[in-house]
């Protein structure tokens, strides 16, 4: 029988819609259609002008609101003016759109694609999603998912009975159309087979005998029994559970016991070059809150523009790689090759991250994100591969609708991975077919140039605090993969602030490397016209493209001395003066010889002076607001650019919020129309924002 065909296509700057996209493929299959997928810049391998099958978009975006770019192109080609409104008047889709509530312009790379396709006449067949990383993609998302199957049936339905029922529509004839809906209803039953009612283990059912008959309400209950990841309490421990549907695996894994040893680093496919760490100086004193490390890379011919990043790989640490191996019974074959086919009469595809005959320990270590928080998925396709019935009910239970709350509060938010999982239940043993299936992609980490390529030819530094996750009862204290990776990895080179440079010590030991590839930024850079004035916003390590903006400007003052530059403010802060003062010699140099006009610092965690001044600012924001006149005069009259860099989550937030207020008063106009002029800054680029969580 054939099956109802739809086309999947996706525009994904770090691999997540890519996934989802990859899910929605796999999941076709099980609910009885056929998908096609593609990366919207495969453009010669789809065409949207003749599409008559239903369409399913999922966009990311990034930037400053921006398609991915593997969109771009696609955006330009649908963007052109000449096409008339009803070009895709026969297109019938549906657009998951991913964004982060704590970036500007939630969501804005699929809302572009959307309202274009709207402005040309293509029709939804359902609902667009739209989801928020800032608060967990997977609660749009799922549900998304599982309203979407339903949606499909009904467009198939209604395009099957319409006249203009072509047989190129779905590869299925009206006939295989109602062949198809009957696999439908018998999905659905098979699905409410699978929504079945999971009855108590017999402990769990004891506990509740037990407690009930105590008579202790559930209240009570609630705060003697204390969940975890390993237990519920009632009312989840008694209730019957709607879990997600078994993914289907599609992937088979064999073991060649081929000797791979000695492949320890990735390929320089995809851009990366292998380059020296020729520098490491610990910025902060040792008894700051966080630490930050200063990087020198010596990247010879590599270009970059002060304002662009360089992504970094990391390798996953080698002691959760053989904890891992160990735990899954696959130490003594780490060196084997692996060879992934895909199952027979699988739809899916093998993922591109995995490389064929790969060993073992290079692809834990290399492609795949063993940290990431397990999705609802696959803890329910481990709850297959649990024995003990306690910890199989547990799992089913945080994968479950009404485990959801759990499953935020003990996987989602306490960022407990696959490794977590597998200490917290011991019977649990998976294939590895189905840590292919389920874990992402190990991605690169990003790091703003913080130098010019004019003050330092051949070289970018890079600033990063260590991030540091303390223990809970769910996971060991850790730190985070890349800085955590990276401080280790720099080690032998660190020295404190103020010693003697580490190239000159270095003598004859090798430095260390690293695998980066430059992310050039469409948008953050200095004006073209260097008389614009600028108001740059960097507390913490967010002052790194800023010291670059300053490196490429002390220099151009140099080399044209008769030029005119306008004012440069740069807004600062930090904990304590005396222990994570980035920069500080160096941004103190600016302001001395001019090329800096303004440095306003804050220090949100020292004592008040001697003086003891009263309400003294404490943030960057409180800052911008005591220099009120002078940001908006930067702004409104002399046609200045505004520069935020830094936390996405608290800082970017709390100065559009001050920015917002300072329009407001300057102009005199309500929230509303001081929000609509801050639109007209990011339309036209001079507020510009570089932010990350
Ligand atoms: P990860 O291991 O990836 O952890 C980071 C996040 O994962 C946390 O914020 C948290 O949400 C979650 N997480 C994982 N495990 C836990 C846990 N156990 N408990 C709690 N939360 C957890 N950073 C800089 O320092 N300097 C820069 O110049 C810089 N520039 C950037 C430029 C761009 C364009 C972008 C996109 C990002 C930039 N970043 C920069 C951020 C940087 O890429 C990394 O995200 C950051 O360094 C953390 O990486 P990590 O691998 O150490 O942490």
């Amino acid at each position: 029988m054939l099956a109802a065909r739809f086309l999947i296509l996706y525009g994904s700057q770090r691999g997540q819609a890519q996934s989802i996209a990859e899910e929605i493929c796999q999941q076709a299959a099980e609910h009885g259609f056929t998908a096609d997928i593609n990366c919207l810049s495969n453009q010669h391998k789809y065409n949207l002008d003749s599409e008559i099958r239903p369409v399913v978009f999922v966009i990311s975006t990034t930037g400053d609101g921006d398609p991915p770019d593997t969109a771009q192109k696609f955006v330009r080609k649908i963007k052109n003016k000449s096409l008339p409104h009803n070009h895709f008047s026969h297109l019938h889709y549906a657009l998951l759109a991913l964004g982060d509530t704590n970036y500007a312009n939630f969501c804005n790379g699929g809302k572009t694609i959307d309202s274009r396709l709207q402005q040309l006449g293509a029709k939804h067949f359902y609902a667009t999603g739209h989801a928020d990383d800032g608060t967990g993609l997977e609660v749009v998302v799922d549900p998304w998912i599982e309203g979407l199957w339903d949606a499909l049936k009904k467009t198939f339905s209604s395009m099957a009975t319409s006249d203009q029922q072509d047989t190129d529509l779905s590869d299925c004839t009206q006939d295989d159309f109602h062949k198809n809906a009957s696999g439908q209803e018998k999905y659905k039953s098979d699905l409410e087979v699978d929504l079945h009612l999971l009855k108590l283990s017999e402990t769990d059912s004891q506990k509740g005998k037990a407690i009930t008959s105590d008579s202790i309400d559930v209240e009570t209950l609630s705060t003697v029994l204390v969940a975890s990841l390993k237990q519920s309490v009632p009312l989840l421990s008694e209730s019957a559970l709607n879990v997600p549907a078994l993914p289907a695996s599609y992937l088979e894994v064999r073991l060649e016991q081929v000797s791979t040893e000695g492949e320890t680093v990735p390929s320089d496919k995809d851009g990366y070059h292998e380059v020296s760490i020729s520098k490491a100086v610990q910025l902060t004193q040792d008894d700051a809150v966080k630490t930050a490390i200063s990087l020198e890379l010596d990247i010879s011919n590599l270009a970059y523009q002060p304002g662009d990043a360089f992504d970094i790989l990391c390798p996953n640490r080698a002691s959760e790689v053989e904890e891992l191996l160990l735990r899954l019974d696959l130490q003594t074959q780490k060196n084997c090759a692996v060879q992934v086919n895909l199952l027979k009469n699988s739809t899916a595809k093998i993922p591109l991250h995995i490389p064929q005959n790969g060993s073992l320990q290079f692809i834990l270590t290399w492609c795949l994100e063993i940290r990431s928080a397990p999705k609802k998925a696959f803890v329910r396709a481990l709850a297959d591969f649990t024995q003990n019935s306690s910890e199989k009910r547990r799992l089913l239970e945080l994968c479950s609708k009404e485990g959801s709350a759990d499953y935020n509060s003990f996987v989602r938010d306490a960022n407990v991975c696959l490794l977590d999982l597998l200490r917290a239940f011991p019977s649990c043993l998976p294939p590895l077919s189905l840590l292919f299936e389920h874990l992402p992609k190990l991605q690169p980490r990003a790091y703003s140039a913080a130098s010019s390529s004019l003050q330092h030819p051949g070289k970018v530094h890079f600033v990063f605090n260590v991030v540091e996750f303390p223990a809970r009862p769910e996971h060991p204290a850790r730190t985070g993969l890349c800085t955590g990776w990276l401080a280790d990895h720099v080690s032998s080179i660190l020295r404190p602030l103020g010693t003697v440079l580490a190239s000159e010590r270095l003598g004859t030991s090798a430095p260390p490397k690293v695998h980066v590839r430059p992310r050039p930024s469409g948008t953050f850079h200095l004006p073209a016209d260097p008389s614009v004035p600028v108001v740059m916003v960097g507390p913490g390590t967010g002052v790194a493209p800023f010291i670059g903006f300053l490196q490429q400007r002390e220099k151009e003052r140099e080399a044209n001395q008769e030029a005119t530059f306008g004012e440069t403010w740069l807004f600062f802060g930090c904990r304590h003066k005396d222990k994570d003062f980035l920069f500080r010699e160096e941004l103190e140099r600016f302001a001395h010889n001019g090329t800096l006009s303004h440095l306003i610092v804050c220090f949100s965690r020292d004592e008040p002076d001697a003086a003891g001044t009263v309400n003294r600012p404490t943030y960057v924001q409180h800052n911008l607001s005591l220099h009120a006149k002078n940001v908006a005069s930067i702004l409104l009259k002399d046609k200045g650019s505004l520069y935020v860099c830094g936390d996405a989550k608290n800082m970017a937030k709390d100065v559009n919020d001050t920015l917002l207020e300072i329009i407001g008063n300057e102009l005199q106009i309500d929230k509303l129309d001081a929000m609509k002029t801050v639109a007209g800054l990011r339309e036209e680029k001079r507020y510009l924002q570089d932010i990350w969580s």
